[in-house]
């Protein structure tokens, strides 16, 4: 008998089963895919580290989070500083002095103000939406230029039906700073995602090619309880409905080349390019190899089946994710965790913080 059986293997389980086992408690880890990391998994592909679901930078600002990974792993000095193609030509991201000197030519904070202010005025009120609070921040010419196409693209419908929270995301900035993140703290693990992965599950059972929703009846009394990492709307077997999620396809290309496009991440920010980035993934680690590995993300429409990779979080899911979230509390021997579990689109800090509060409630009590 397990204290805990832990249904998927991404951050949230791991970090969660390590501290159960360090806890003196016993978990089995059960994971439907091929390997273990979740979202974070890497293969290695001549001497490059080949992020498989697409690209992941840490940041975070959660001094105990950082150091947390710290202790299991060491992070290089990478900075996120992508750049945007628009028909060919290159914009810095996130939206900064440079990419207001490149769309208009202008060189001062002040003007970069006053352009903005200038476009802004057709938002009258507090933004009720991803366009309103877009175009409220940066204007109508960067919203057209680097937003409105990349935005469509990457979830399916117009700007004026998603949440003004997906853009507040992204910094904007009076200074020439292109760091992507606002956040104290940044890098790639050296190595790549998987040692942390390793370490963090070294000694606890793991079970590969288990979906826990297809096998639940053998599963589910192998263990005191349960931390069910999964979409939660699925363990309920869409009693209420589907939640709203937006899926992608990865497609990685080894090219003959030491250098593609000389940085890690190009967003294509035009509405005919189909896909929404191009990962280059030697950059992340500033690798010199002579051969490279580029990926490119094509979003797509999620269908029952598909791997759910962003919760949409748009109003009507939210309130249907509070109906879901009572059955889940009600759940008595089951506790609901990470990105699909608590529905959240949360970036890596914010599930390892999650995680570890997670335990220290559970493990502790
Ligand atoms: P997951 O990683 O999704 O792990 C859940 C695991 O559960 C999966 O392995 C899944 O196969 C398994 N599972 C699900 N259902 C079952 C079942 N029924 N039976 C068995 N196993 C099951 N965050 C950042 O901080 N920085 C970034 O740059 C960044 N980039 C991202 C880019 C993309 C394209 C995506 C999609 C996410 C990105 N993130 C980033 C977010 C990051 O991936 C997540 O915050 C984190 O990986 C979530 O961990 P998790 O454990 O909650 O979920
Ligand atoms: N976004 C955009 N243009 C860009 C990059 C991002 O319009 O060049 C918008 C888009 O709506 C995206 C959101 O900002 O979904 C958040 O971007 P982020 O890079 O944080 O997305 P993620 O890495 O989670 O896919």
């Amino acid at each position: 008998m397990y204290d805990y059986l832990v249904v998927g293997s991404g951050l949230f389980g791991c970090v969660f089963a390590h501290e159960a086992k360090k806890h003196g408690k016993k978990c089995l880890v059960v994971e439907k895919r091929h390997h273990t990391g979740g979202n974070v998994y890497c293969e290695t592909m001549d001497g490059i580290h080949v992020h498989m679901y697409g690209a992941h930078i840490f940041h975070t600002s959660d001094s105990s989070v950082w150091e947390y990974m710290n202790s299991i792993t060491k992070f290089n000095n990478y900075v996120n500083s992508p750049v945007a193609n628009y028909h060919g030509k290159i914009y810095n991201l996130p939206f900064n002095m440079n990419t207001f000197a490149q769309m208009w030519g202008i060189v001062t904070p002040q003007q970069a103000a006053e352009k903005i202010a200038s476009q802004r005025s057709v938002i009258k009120g507090e933004p009720r939406n991803l366009e309103e609070q877009a175009i409220s921040l940066v204007g109508t010419d960067v919203y057209k230029t680097l937003i409105k196409g990349y935005t469509e693209k990457q979830w399916g419908c117009d700007c004026d039906q998603l949440p003004a929270s997906i853009i507040r995301r992204l910094p904007v900035r009076y200074t020439y700073n292109n760091n992507y993140f606002n956040d104290c703290y940044q890098g790639i693990p050296i190595g790549g995602y998987q040692p942390i992965i390793d370490t963090l599950l070294d000694g606890i059972e793991v079970r590969l090619h288990t979906d826990f929703l297809q096998e639940r009846s053998a599963l589910k009394d192998l263990a005191e309880k349960i931390v069910y990492t999964g979409s939660v709307d699925a363990y309920f077997d869409y009693k209420l409905g589907e939640l709203a999620y937006r899926s992608l396809r990865f497609e990685t290309e080894r090219l003959e080349t030491e250098n593609f496009q000389g940085i890690a991440v190009m967003n294509y920010t035009d509405r005919e390019t189909p896909y929404t980035r191009i990962i280059e993934h030697k950059h992340f680690e500033f690798g010199t190899q002579p051969v490279t590995y580029i990926t490119r993300e094509y979003p797509a429409a999620w269908h029952r089946g598909d791997e759910a990779y962003y919760p949409v979080g748009d109003a009507e899911s939210q309130k249907l994710y509070r109906e879901y979230a009572a059955m889940a509390a009600a759940e008595e021997r089951v506790i609901f965790g990470g990105r699909l579990g608590e529905y959240k689109y949360y970036d890596m800090d914010k599930v390892i913080r999650s995680a570890l509060d997670f335990s220290a409630a559970e493990l502790t009590s």
